[in-house]
């Protein structure tokens, strides 16, 4: 492994090196079933045709021309998203950190152009996950990733998810400016937050002149079963992040608003060179297409179900290793006894990839296209990674 590279990635010994839909190659020969997909990110597989054309075709026709000239493929995209969801406009950026950053400041702005600056807060929860730039951090406020770098930056807020007497409270604050939350969280472990609470924090927040800005850079397109996972409980938010599947694999985010809560962010506030550009656009077009198609989502539905059915009857079987199945869709958490790390590994030797997650817990996140023969296939080397580490426990 080379030295060269800066060690902040706890990486599997697995040298990746081609992939087709939900299977993955690595150097060894070894085939794997992915139930990863990239982070939920490759959500139609690996080296999807339609999204391999569209990335050769744009190749040869323009790569990258900055965002001081239009770009057709963007606006295109834009108008799709906003056609299929609350928002009127749209910022393109190359990930998701990017789309939630996007997202703070468009709040922010929003208060300041309403003449009220002095709202500045951001409210956030604990085991909330929204990338690792400073303000994504700072929002997140998981100690792991914020200590070590300076100060936290003023005005971010965490609360306990569910502790619905500081919400109110922190939501009437009169410097508040926006509440940020994953309407399903990722990386805490597949927590998925209940309909009844987002259509409550909705309500307040409107009753207070707050923001509501949901991150959907994991939850979002398709992952839970409707295109946007708020859709389950009918209540819109003001600001929206989104990335990972939204490429399929390429590289890409968006921030959605209205154009009531994005009247600040006018001429020069706020800008990339790369987010947008037209090799991205292209591929985020075919993937936006295959993914809202009603097949698409209906698939992600029937094979959820069946994958939540099968993993509930293994909890009963080996209730000394699962703990829990928890999520929504095809963001599914499974809480283990024994280690997640460790289970992850003796998944591994069973040729599944499943990912890690908060909470002691292992995502399935396979690709949205997964067949009912490939959730079955997952659900028998899930069930021999569950004897593997029985036997483990027991030695
Ligand atoms: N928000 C959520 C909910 C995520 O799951 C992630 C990545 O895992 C991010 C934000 C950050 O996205 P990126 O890694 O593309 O910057």
């Amino acid at each position: 492994m080379s030295g060269h590279l800066m060690g902040v990635y706890n990486r599997a010994p697995v040298e990746v090196v081609s992939g087709e839909g939900a299977r993955l190659h690595a150097a060894d020969g070894t085939v794997y079933l992915d139930c990863v997909a990239g982070i939920a990110t490759n959500a139609l597989g690996h080296r999807h045709p339609k999204l391999v054309q569209a990335l050769k075709d744009q190749a040869d026709k323009l790569w990258h021309v900055s965002n001081i000239f239009r770009i057709p493929g963007q606006e295109e995209l834009a108008d799709r998203l906003c056609a299929d969801s609350f928002a009127d406009v749209v910022f393109f950026t190359n990930s998701g950190s990017e789309a939630v950053e996007c997202a703070l400041k468009t709040a922010r702005k929003h208060h300041s152009a309403n003449g009220q600056p002095e709202r500045i807060d951001i409210i956030g929860f604990d085991g909330s996950f929204h990338g690792r730039t400073y303000g994504a951090i700072n929002a997140a406020g998981n100690p792991n990733y914020v200590e070590g770098f300076g100060p936290r930056l003023p005005g971010y807020i965490q609360l306990k998810l569910g502790d619905h007497e500081a919400l109110k409270a922190a939501i009437e604050s009169p410097t508040t400016a926006a509440v940020i939350l994953e309407p399903v969280q990722g990386e805490g472990g597949a927590r998925a937050v209940p309909d009844a609470d987002l259509r409550q924090l909705r309500q307040w927040c409107t009753d207070n002149g707050v923001l509501l800005i949901y991150d959907e850079v994991q939850s979002g397109m398709g992952r839970t079963g409707k295109l946007w996972a708020h859709e389950w409980s009918g209540a819109a938010p003001d600001i929206m992040a989104t990335a990972k599947a939204l490429g399929g694999g390429f590289p890409i985010g968006a921030c959605l608003a209205t154009t009531e809560a994005a009247k600040g962010m006018t001429v020069a506030a706020h800008g990339s060179t790369f987010g947008g550009n037209p090799l991205a656009m292209a591929v985020g077009l075919a993937s936006y297409d295959e993914i809202s198609k009603p097949e698409t989502l209906a698939n992600v539905n029937d094979v959820s179900g069946y994958l939540v059915q099968q993993l509930h009857g293994l909890k009963e079987r080996y209730p000394d290793i699962i703990e829990d199945v928890r999520g929504k869709g095809l963001l599914i958490g499974v809480k283990l006894k024994p280690n997640n790390r460790e289970f992850m590994a003796w998944a591994r030797d069973q040729q599944l990839l499943v990912a890690g997650g908060g909470d002691n817990c292992v995502r399935l996140l396979p690709p949205l296209n997964l067949t009912r023969e490939e959730a079955a296939e997952a659900i028998e080397k899930f069930e021999r990674t569950c004897q593997a580490a029985r036997g483990k426990m027991a030695a």
